[in-house]
């Protein structure tokens, strides 16, 4: 059978700048919040902000410690809101969305407050433990806070995610049946596979595997479900059945439990210098998360690179399953073509682009790598 791809490695100058434009939001949302977490520290109004707190709380602690998460927070979310709005009005410029700007609205604010509620539980944590153990906290923060994180994306899929969008177990008997086969296949057995109304506000396609223990599953986008073909689904979810198969999400947690130790040691030791040199007033004072903040959004822009180049090992391993599951590249290669095109995607962006900020290898690569696992083992 010969397949007749579309041009895969060039891509339109449509694709080139909705991505370019993607990337300096991204860039310029980074650089807002560094110069706003500096401006805080160098004038001194993270002390003067901790000072309205403990005024406001009657010098309560922990109410002083809320009050000043729910000020920086306020202030950052207020200085991003234009780059935000931006974003959501480029989706429409380039038709990936059908989202309303109400419904968008709604989505910012339980964003926020989720966002709020996650900081005030890891803030509260971290300063009421310095506050109990100055020279040990670290440790316990990093053991605290990895419990948390593994907490957090067990519950995501069945009380985070159904906050913005609908899921319904998939009722397609024959893509059933043949997920089934699949997993079998596999050696394992999924928990279960949704439909992801993603339609309701974006035109984009996608599938993932979330959760974890008992949420874990395969969710796939009804405008997937909608534009391909059964074949090409199953490769989908045989390459979202690649990482369940090669255990990446356990993987990805050992490797977030290393790094944060290593980051919380580092946060530490910059804490117990800043307050020797008098910067804070005591090890406690909450007027330094300004810092953390900072030290944390540095760590993790030097780590993009690494964290991107393992989570590109990962998806090349989950694509290899695909071709091996399936053993046919075709419905493979139709996939990642109808993906790219569907969510405007960069098929071949520079190397630089692909090194710091691509998760995923970039289509073209994939579907190389296709065409070259198909050479190597020719169909009986
Ligand atoms: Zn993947």
């Amino acid at each position: 059978m010969t397949f007749t791809a579309p041009a895969t490695t060039t891509d339109t100058p449509e694709a080139r700048a909705y991505n370019r434009t993607k990337r300096r939001l991204m860039i310029a949302d980074l650089v807002l919040n560094f110069v706003f977490l500096i401006v805080l520290l160098a004038t001194g109004w993270n002390g003067t902000l901790r000072d309205w707190a403990l005024s406001l709380s009657n010098q309560g602690y922990s109410l002083a410690v809320f009050y000043y998460v729910v000020m920086l927070l306020v202030l950052s979310k207020a200085i991003g809101f234009g780059l935000d709005y931006y974003g959501f009005r480029l989706e429409h410029q380039y038709q990936l969305s059908n989202q309303k700007t109400k419904s968008w609205a709604w989505d910012e604010v339980k964003g926020f407050l989720i966002g709020l509620v996650i900081a005030t539980i890891l803030v509260e944590i971290i300063y009421n433990v310095i506050r109990m153990t100055p020279s040990h906290w670290w440790i316990v923060v990093w053991v605290i806070y990895n419990a948390l994180a593994i907490f957090f994306a067990q519950i995501a899929p069945v009380v985070l995610f159904p906050l913005f969008y609908k899921f319904k177990p998939l009722e397609n008997d024959e893509l059933t049946q043949r997920l089934i086969k699949l997993s079998e296949r596999a050696g394992t057995r999924v928990r279960g596979v949704y439909e992801w109304q993603l339609s309701e506000k974006s035109k984009k396609a996608n599938a993932a595997l979330a959760g974890l223990g008992a949420t874990r599953r395969i969710i796939l986008a009804d405008t997937l479900l909608e534009n391909f073909t059964p074949d090409e689904i199953e490769a989908v979810l045989a390459h979202e059945l690649g990482h369940h198969v090669h255990k990446h999400i356990f993987k990805s947690i050992v490797m977030q439990i290393g790094l944060s130790l290593i980051g919380f040691w580092i946060v530490a030791r910059a804490l117990d210098y800043a307050v020797e040199r008098g910067v804070f007033l005591y090890m406690h004072d909450f007027a330094s998360v300004p810092l953390l903040v900072l030290l944390t959004t540095v760590m993790s822009f030097l780590l993009m690179p690494v964290m991107n180049a393992y989570s590109r090992m990962k998806e090349r391993e989950a694509d290899r399953y695909s071709l091996k599951s399936i053993r046919e590249v075709e419905p493979f290669i139709s996939s990642m073509n109808k993906l790219a095109e569907q969510n405007l995607a960069e098929r071949s962006p520079s190397r630089f682009v692909e090194i710091w900020f691509h998760s995923h290898p970039p289509v073209s690569k994939r579907i190389a790598a296709a065409e070259a696992w198909a050479a190597s083992h020719p169909r009986a």
